[in-house]
């Protein structure tokens, strides 16, 4: 048999079903990668023994003709999901020491399917960024490298460690979380399948927040098929978060194949940016070629109000951010300070010490756009953008079904080139924060190599709830794209 940590998640789930592999054999095989690619730092905690242990269990239930739809299946999961007795970071050091008492509903739903945990990944702090540098456990390197040079390379973020984890063959899928591009951006410049679902698809509960109104998990895959199997259990409707949203959950893999025939699939002409890598636009231009060759109808379409999404997102996400981050005191959890002299002195000292520079930086923007006298000037206009940013896909989707845009504006970059300026990080999300505004669902397929063989992704925006249409409309992209490069694995030979 090939080499199980080779599988997708698809692949994994029919063998250990058809009793070829057991659940045990492959997360052995699992947890050996996951020690091997240390050098990648993709993981903050690794949970190898309750890894066995759930493995275990699902072969015991599987002998017993008992099979959950993830059985014995092997995960990586992100460090913002809370994990009863596990550890959960959130990539910063005032959470470093933070065991959390109960589990997020999306975790409890995986392991409910059967899936097994093999431990949290590394992430930018708090989901703030896009290269997984303001992590306090150190930045993550993408498996992937240029054919031009050895310099170590982002994985995206802030999911960095699970996009690394996947395409760097630790485990068989991972969970993200996606405010502005999170899950997108960094499945795209490591080579993988990243898929944000529709605002309230997912629940939030248990999932350490960053922005409330824009955050949603979603699954981190090798394919296509795997986001949609992955997908239809994470979503779940939850008397825990009031933003879950009770519609059916449909089998998206039983319509993923499906094709595009008759779909009319808009094209944004507001997504063709300054500064966004010659490539991305020749890809971008393959994938209306792949679309139109198998059926779809192609149409022009205008999001006018996309040159303010950026800068409706930089206001709007701080703003909740700075609010969500209020709880950490170092007074009921979390890092506190020590020699302090009284509550006011233990509060600045515990968050000082505490949170990094990005993180410090988003809650001064934030408490800035809040405070009495710019509120309206910045929220409030923020607020009314944001309206508008929606209503320009309300419009769109009266002339077609799904968009179809470049995932990020260039390949994954090198380790420290723009972590000294904030803005030109913003810009990694130039196509994705607008999807976020408006809560819908977007998938982010890798579809070419850049002249230097680093992948690239192209993106799927859907209708609210519609995210049937968007892994259809992807999976006809994976086909035509064929894509199927990987990551030399230099850190074996390391
Ligand atoms: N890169 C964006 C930010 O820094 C988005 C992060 C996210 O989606 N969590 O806020």
């Amino acid at each position: 048999m090939s080499d199980p940590t080779s599988f997708t998640l698809a692949e994994a789930r029919d063998a250990v079903r058809a009793k070829k592999i057991s659940s045990l054999e492959l997360t052995k095989a699992l947890i050996g990668a996951v020690e091997a690619a240390r050098p990648l730092n993709a993981f903050v905690t690794e949970t190898p023994e309750r890894a066995l242990d759930m493995a275990k269990t699902s072969d015991a239930r599987i002998a017993k003709g008992e099979c959950g739809a993830l059985e014995g299946l092997p995960l990586a999961i992100k460090d913002l999901f809370c994990t009863k007795g596990v550890r959960t970071t959130a990539g910063s050091n005032i959470l470093s020491n933070f065991v959390p008492p109960y589990e997020s509903t999306v975790t409890q739903n995986l392991w409910d399917a059967g899936a097994v945990m093999l431990g949290k990944t590394n992430m930018d702090e708090f989901a703030m960024g896009s290269s997984n540098e303001t992590s306090h456990f150190g930045p993550v390197f993408n498996p992937w490298r240029s054919r031009s040079s050895n310099a170590s390379l982002v994985p995206g973020g802030s999911s960095g460690g699970s996009a690394a984890a996947v395409s760097g063959s630790m485990c068989l899928a991972a969970t993200g979380t996606d405010t502005g591009g999170s899950i997108r951006q960094p499945a795209a410049v490591a080579g993988i399948v990243g898929l944000k679902p529709t605002y309230g698809r997912c629940s939030r509960y248990g999932i350490v927040a960053f922005a409330s109104s824009l955050d949603q998990a979603g699954p981190m895959t090798k394919t296509v098929r795997d986001a949609a199997i992955l997908l239809r259990l994470m979503a779940s409707v939850d008397p825990r978060d009031s933003t879950s949203v009770d519609v059916p959950v449909p089998d998206y893999e039983a319509s993923v194949d499906s094709g595009v025939k008759g779909l009319r699939v808009g094209i944004p002409k507001e997504y063709r940016v300054d500064g966004a890598s010659p490539d991305i636009d020749a890809l971008w231009m393959k994938g209306v070629e792949w679309l139109k060759a198998q059926g779809a109808e192609i149409v022009d379409v205008s999001l006018p109000h996309t040159k303010y999404a950026l800068p409706t997102y930089y206001i709007v996400a701080p703003a909740e951010a700075s609010s969500n981050l209020a709880r950490y005191d170092g007074v009921r959890f979390g890092h506190r300070a020590k020699d302090v002299c009284d509550i006011t002195d233990l509060y600045e000292k515990s968050r000082a010490e505490g949170f990094g520079r990005e993180v410090q930086r988003r809650i001064l923007i934030g408490t800035y756009v809040l405070s009495s006298g710019y509120y309206d000037a910045y929220y409030i206009r923020a607020q009314k953008l944001r309206s508008l940013i929606a209503r320009d896909f309300t419009e769109a989707y009266k002339k077609c079904d799904v968009l179809l845009t470049p995932a990020t504006p260039g390949p994954a970059f090198a380790v420290g080139s723009k972590s000294a300026d904030p803005v030109a990080m913003y810009l990694n999300d130039v196509f994705t924060v607008t999807v976020n505004l408006a809560g819908l669902p977007a998938i982010a397929v890798p579809a070419g190599l850049t002249t230097d063989g680093l992948p690239l992704g192209l993106q799927i925006i859907g209708r609210a709830f519609d995210e049937a249409t968007v892994l259809r409309a992807g999976r006809a992209i994976e086909v035509a794209a064929n894509f199927n490069a990987k990551p030399a694995q230099w850190w074996r030979a390391a």
